[in-house]
């Protein structure tokens, strides 16, 4: 009976980090979404970066200065 009851607390606890790791993975993806900038392609080398690094020049996006030139 100690056995089975171990492997019956086990597989519940195991259970549960599962369930919490599945529930929390969207949440902390919409987190990232609204809290962090969203990204922008740099036009001339298209390197991603966040959008409050960005130098945007008549409509165009640019990673750095030297890019901007
Ligand atoms: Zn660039």
């Amino acid at each position: 009976m100690g056995v089975v009851k171990l492997i019956i607390i086990v597989l519940l606890v195991w259970t549960g980090f599962w369930l919490l790791k599945k529930f929390k993975k969207p949440a902390d993806r919409l987190d990232q979404k609204s809290s962090i900038n969203k990204m922008l392609a740099c036009s001339v080398c298209k390197v991603h970066f966040p959008e409050n690094e960005a130098i945007i020049q008549n409509n165009k996006v640019y990673c750095s200065k030297e890019h901007l030139e």
